[in-house]
């Protein structure tokens, strides 16, 4: 199995430095690619990097939720959004992200669809080559 980052993710990159393995890739470009991904055949299900991330993006696969319940104010980042999120990462980086958008309490999203493009981002997208284009955000 493995540990799957989904589209409430927004770069904040606490997860990274705490994984054993080095499996995060932050994806590149960003408006295709908008999360950190882990690498399913590299992850060793640890589960280090779900405590570090202040929005709760992080689930092992099975656990990934079908209907996740908005808080409220939180937001996603995803293919074809167009809102803005700004914020300061982990590192004290700004983040800018323009395919964001912020949720209202008690929307309810299926995050299941978040586990694919996961796979894609090592079978057929970028992968860690990614990381040769990473300028910290
Ligand atoms: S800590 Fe959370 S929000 Fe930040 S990059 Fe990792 S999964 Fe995304
Ligand atoms: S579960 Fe462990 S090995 Fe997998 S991505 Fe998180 S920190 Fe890395």
């Amino acid at each position: 199995m493995t540990h799957i980052i989904t589209s409430i993710c927004v770069r904040d990159r606490g997860c990274i430095d705490v994984c054993p393995v080095e499996c995060m890739v932050p994806g590149q470009p960003i408006n295709e690619w908008p999360w950190i991904y882990i690498d399913p055949d590299t992850c060793i299900d640890c589960g280090a990097c779900v405590p570090e991330c202040p929005f709760a993006a992080i689930f092992p696969e099975d656990e990934v939720p079908a209907a996740y319940t908005a808080k409220g104010g939180e937001y996603i980042v995803n293919v074809g959004l167009t809102g803005h999120f700004e914020g300061t990462n982990h590192h004290g980086g700004k983040i800018v992200l323009d395919n964001a958008r912020q949720l209202e309490a008690g929307e309810v999203l299926d995050l299941t669809a978040d586990i694919k493009p996961n796979y894609d981002f090592f079978k057929s997208g970028p992968g860690y080559s990614a990381k040769d284009q990473d300028q910290g955000m």
